[in-house]
């Protein structure tokens, strides 16, 4: 019989892993599920210096994720690393939660509530399945762009929001032979298009063949795709819970719970305050803290 535990939080990213932590330190039984071998979510793929939370001056993201995996253990939160979870379906008394660990630990976890913070992934070159790659072919910003050598190389960026603008900046300055960011409209901040300048930016309709790792029939050495987020949370999907127009969850302002009793979101896959690390972190206490009354007070 597997042990039922008063919430399985599925991502161990900020969100997540703040929801196990309070949840742990209420004196509830967590159990944290993430897929990736780390803690800390996306955080973790930003190596530059994290300036936005005020309590961690200095801090690179990189940094940010370790102190999160640090809080976690000293929690002394339950945790399943490299496991997947893969379906969830309603139980007595709860919900079970399919995993998979890639045949290590059980394939099962149950509990009386199920916390949803498996975040977003970057959206990919549209008409395309989820997950294609192509050679050459970068999605979303982090380290991967980070460890390109960009010297000599013909660069195309695609994308108009900050990330991409952000990033034909970066790679200007990296040694690339030529660099083109071609935006269908403009969203990034001002900032960013001011320190881009017009000379490179082509705005306007554009054409991508992946495999031939050309735009508009000019062919790149790389190209990097920057198109935004968007919510992951398939393994979810059988609960049929209500989404907004763009797929994130809808929750409850002030719990964070979903369209269904017991089971919560948070953090960048519901989309509740604008996305970062001190956000997400602080939906892990609102859903913490709401599990916590319910438990506590069961017909609140
Ligand atoms: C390059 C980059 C730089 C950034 N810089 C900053 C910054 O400077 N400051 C800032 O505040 N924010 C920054 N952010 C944003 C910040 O990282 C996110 O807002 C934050 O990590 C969101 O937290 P989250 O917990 O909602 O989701 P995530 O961090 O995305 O965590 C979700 C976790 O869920 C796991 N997961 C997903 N599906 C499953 C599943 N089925 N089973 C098990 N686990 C699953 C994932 O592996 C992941 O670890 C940056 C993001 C990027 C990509």
């Amino acid at each position: 019989m597997h042990e039922m535990h008063d919430a399985v939080i599925v991502g161990g990213g900020p969100a997540g892993a703040s929801c196990a932590i309070w949840l742990a330190r209420l004196g509830l039984s967590p159990l944290l599920v993430e897929a990736a071998a780390r803690p800390g979510g996306l955080t973790r793929d930003n190596p530059f210096a994290d300036d936005w939370i005020a309590a961690l001056p200095g801090a690179t993201g990189q940094q940010v994720a370790d102190n999160i995996e640090a809080s976690v253990r000293a929690a002394g939160v339950p945790l399943r690393l490299g496991t997947r979870a893969t379906g969830v379906r309603p139980c007595k008394g709860g919900v079970e939660v399919a995993l998979d660990g890639g045949g290590a630990g059980p394939a099962l976890a149950r509990a009386r509530a199920l916390v949803i913070a498996s975040g977003v992934r970057a959206k990919g070159l549209p008409g395309y399945p989820a997950g294609e790659r192509w050679p050459g072919v970068l999605i979303g910003p982090g380290s991967p762009i980070v460890a390109q050598d960009y010297s000599g190389l013909s660069v195309a960026v695609l994308g108009g929001g900050d990330n991409a603008f952000e990033n034909y900046v970066y790679v200007r300055n990296r040694g690339a032979r030529e660099v083109h960011l071609y935006a269908r409209s403009v969203r990034a901040q001002q900032q960013w298009v001011m320190r881009a300048g017009a000379q490179g930016v082509r705005v306007g309709p554009y054409q991508v063949d992946p495999a031939a790792r050309s735009v508009d029939g000019r062919r790149y050495d790389l190209i990097l795709v920057f198109y935004g987020w968007e919510p992951q949370a398939d393994f979810a999907d059988s609960l049929k819970l209500a989404r907004d127009e763009r797929g994130y969850i809808r929750t409850d302002f002030a719990t964070a719970q979903t369209s269904l009793p017991d089971i919560y979101a948070i953090g960048e896959v519901a989309n509740r305050m604008h996305p970062c690390v001190v956000t997400s972190m602080a939906d892990g206490v609102v859903a913490a803290k709401a599990i916590q009354r319910r438990w506590e007070r069961p017909g609140a």
